[in-house]
Parts: C-alpha cells; sequence; structure tokens
C-alpha cells in the first residue's frame, strides 16, 4: 500500500515525511528497500506480533507495512504544467491513498505562499489542480470515446458516462463523491484512475499547544474538519515538529514525552491507523518458527486469496486454513491448549478471513 503526501509549499510535509521514515527506519526486519528518498517504508504498530513473538520464541518479527511518497512540488499551475507540475501529479496517479497536509499552524518565521494561514483556501488550492487534472484525462477520453461512439452502443454509454463526469468535475466536486449503481460504470470510472477519486486523509499540522486538545481550539482545524465531513474525508490533528523529535527517542523516552503531552499515541501511530482504517485493510497473522509476521489484506478477503499474499502456489494450492483468533489463542495460553478446545477451526474457501486471525494454510504443491 502507498500513500502520497501532497499539500502545498512550507505546510509542513518534509518535517512529517522525515519523522515517518525515521520511525519506519526501525524495522530491520522489513524485508524491502528502497534508495528513492523520497520513499519511505513505515511499520504499522501492532503489539500483537510481539506478545507473539514471546510465545512462539522466536525475535525475527515483521510487522506490516506502509509506504509512504513525498510528494512536493504541487504548487497552484501544476495541471497547466508550470514548474515540474506535471511530474508530480503522475505520482500521485500511482498512490492508493492521498495525505494531504494542511497548515494550522501559526509562525511568522515561516511564509505561507498566499500570506496567510487559511486551510480551507489551501485545500482548494490543491483540490483545484488535482480537479483540473481529471478534466484533462476526461476530455481525451470523450475525445476518443466520441469517434467509436457513432456506430457503437457500449461506448455511446461510456461516453455518457464521461459527460456525466465532467460536469460533476466542473461543479468543483472531486470524483469521490460521484456515485453510480451501474456495474459497467463502476468499472470504467475505476478505470480512469482519476486522482479526486482517491481515499484523502487530511492532516492538520498545529502548533504543540493545540495537541492536547486535539485541535478543537483551533479554528482552522475546525474548518478541515467540517470540509472533511462533507467530503468523507479523514482528518488527523499532528505537530509535525514534534513528530520529528519524537522520532528521535528510543521507546521508553518516546513513552514518557508522550506522557508529557497528554497524548497517548504519537500522530503518526494516528496516521497509520486511519490510513489502514480509511482504505478497509486488516491484518492476519502467521506465528511459528522462524517468524512472527503481519500480513495486510482487504476486509473482506477470502482464505485462498490471504494466503496469497504469502506466495502464488498456496492460492493455487490452498486446501483449508487452520485459524484461530488472537483473543482465543491469548485466553487459552497456548495453540495447543486452544486446539484441546476446539478453538482452533478449520476453515475452506469460502472462509472471510478476520483482523487478528493467526493463520497455518494447507496447500497442495
Ligand atoms: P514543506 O514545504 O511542506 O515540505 O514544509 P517543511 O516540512 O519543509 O516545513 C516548512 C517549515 O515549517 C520548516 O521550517 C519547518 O521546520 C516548519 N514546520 C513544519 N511543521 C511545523 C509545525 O508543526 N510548527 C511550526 N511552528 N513549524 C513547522
Amino acid at each position: 500500500m502507498k500513500l502520497g503526501i501532497v499539500g502545498l509549499p512550507n505546510v509542513g510535509k518534509s518535517t512529517l515525511f522525515n519523522s515517518l521514515t525515521k520511525a519506519g527506519a526501525e524495522s530491520a526486519n522489513y524485508p524491502f528497500c528502497t534508495i528513492d528518498p523520497n520513499v519511505g517504508v513505515v511499520t504499522v504498530p501492532d503489539k500483537r506480533l510481539d506478545v507473539l513473538g514471546e510465545m512462539y520464541h522466536t525475535k525475527k518479527i515483521v510487522p506490516a507495512a506502509i509506504e509512504f511518497v513525498d510528494i512536493a512540488g504541487l504548487v497552484k499551475g501544476a495541471s497547466k504544467g508550470e514548474g515540474l507540475g506535471n511530474q508530480f501529479l503522475a505520482n500521485i496517479r500511482e498512490v492508493d491513498a492521498i495525505v494531504h497536509v494542511v497548515r494550522c499552524f501559526e509562525d511568522s518565521n515561516i511564509v505561507h505562499v498566499d500570506g496567510n494561514i487559511d486551510p480551507l483556501r489551501d485545500i482548494e488550492t490543491i483540490n483545484l489542480e488535482l480537479v483540473f487534472s481529471d478534466l484533462e484525462i476526461l476530455e481525451r477520453r470523450i475525445a476518443k470515446t466520441t469517434k467509436v461512439a457513432r456506430n457503437d452502443k457500449v461506448a455511446a454509454k461510456e461516453l455518457e458516462l464521461l459527460e456525466r463526469i465532467k460536469a460533476h468535475l466542473e461543479d468543483n466536486k472531486m470524483a469521490k463523491s460521484f456515485t453510480t449503481d451501474d456495474e459497467d460504470e463502476q468499472e470504467w470510472l475505476g478505470s480512469y484512475n482519476l486522482l479526486t477519486a482517491k481515499p484523502v486523509i487530511f492532516a492538520a499540522n498545529v502548533t504543540e499547544d493545540d495537541l492536547a486538545d486535539d485541535g478543537a481550539s483551533n479554528a482552522g482545524v475546525q474548518a478541515v474538519r467540517e470540509y472533511a465531513a462533507q467530503e468523507d474525508c479523514e482528518v488527523f490533528v499532528v505537530c509535525a515538529q514534534i513528530e520529528q523529535e519524537i522520532a528521535e527517542l528510543d521507546d521508553e523516552e518516546k513513552k514518557m514525552f508522550l506522557e508529557d503531552l497528554g497524548l497517548e499515541e504519537s500522530g503518526l501511530e494516528k496516521l497509520i491507523k486511519a490510513s489502514y482504517h480509511l482504505l478497509g485493510l486488516i491484518s492476519y497473522l502467521t506465528a511459528g518458527e522462524p517468524e512472527v509476521r503481519a500480513w495486510t489484506i482487504t476486509r473482506g478477503t477470502k482464505a485462498p486469496q490471504a494466503a496469497g499474499k504469502i506466495h502464488t502456489d498456496f492460492e493455487r494450492g490452498f486446501i483449508r486454513a487452520e485459524v484461530v483468533s488472537y483473543d482465543d489463542l491469548m485466553a487459552c495460553g497456548t495453540h495447543a491448549a486452544a486446539k484441546e478446545k476446539g478453538l482452533v477451526r478449520l476453515e475452506g474457501k469460502d472462509y472471510v478471513v478476520q483482523d487478528g486471525d493467526i493463520i497455518l494454510f494447507r496447500f497442495n504443491v
């Protein structure tokens, strides 16, 4: 899963990205390496893995991971090819979801590109670029489809859809809020890969003082919350500067630091959880020799496809899954005890995998 961090210049994107990648670098076990400085891998915090690691006497723990891409340089006029605008928009097209950083902090030392702090205006500026870019895609597609539509009913139907989405975007709305019950239309809509159809999380970047009440007394944050509620987006309040400081600390120091601020978890942990939630993702777990590991799947995934995350052979040769829920395993103390109590279930190919399932797959090779 890949998330793109966007926002106007000087809102705190790089600060947030740097703290993310620093925090993410901790997990030496994650079998993933990247040399692109704009891409960082962050592991998904999951206390269950450590508990399982102790139970199975293994130190090799592989958490689930999310990739973050720092997409700097999105400015007014980007869709018109200003600066490297089009390149940035192309980068956004490749991500699964967008983290839109919005500046809600005052600091006279840090220039705002448009003079003053106004989160809604900033959101609109960025959204407009995304809308323009989507309109360009639609127009190209309309031109192509128009020719075919003269003597092709299917193309005519698609053309009609394209015109409707276009009108929706011209109304300054995001493709996200365009809905259709028609299956053909849903498939076409998905195939356009529109930027404004992607899920969005707003990261309201505030000062340290605004953290304790989660931004409730910051008018800018409130405005972002109202906007996000209308557009069905998530919001999380963060202080990028503090995150950067937290990322430098070890676990024990970090705990004390957060307690001092009256917080239970860091903004990054909140962000990672929010992204997971937004994208409808859950983790199932594997435990034993040689490792304890979390695997990311979409909610609703059935056992064979979940197995396919480990290896395509597991999916192809799937026979059954031996499943015990994390809570049942904890209640029993050992896998053997859970089995004795009948809590280790044998599930077939229609089983929908649940978050926290600990699974052993049986398969033919
Ligand atoms: P970007 O252009 O969006 O990547 O912004 P940067 O991350 O480079 O941040 C721009 C400036 O704002 C830097 O000097 C940061 O130190 C500062 N900054 C970032 N986050 C915060 C914050 O939460 N509070 C304050 N006061 N300054 C911040």
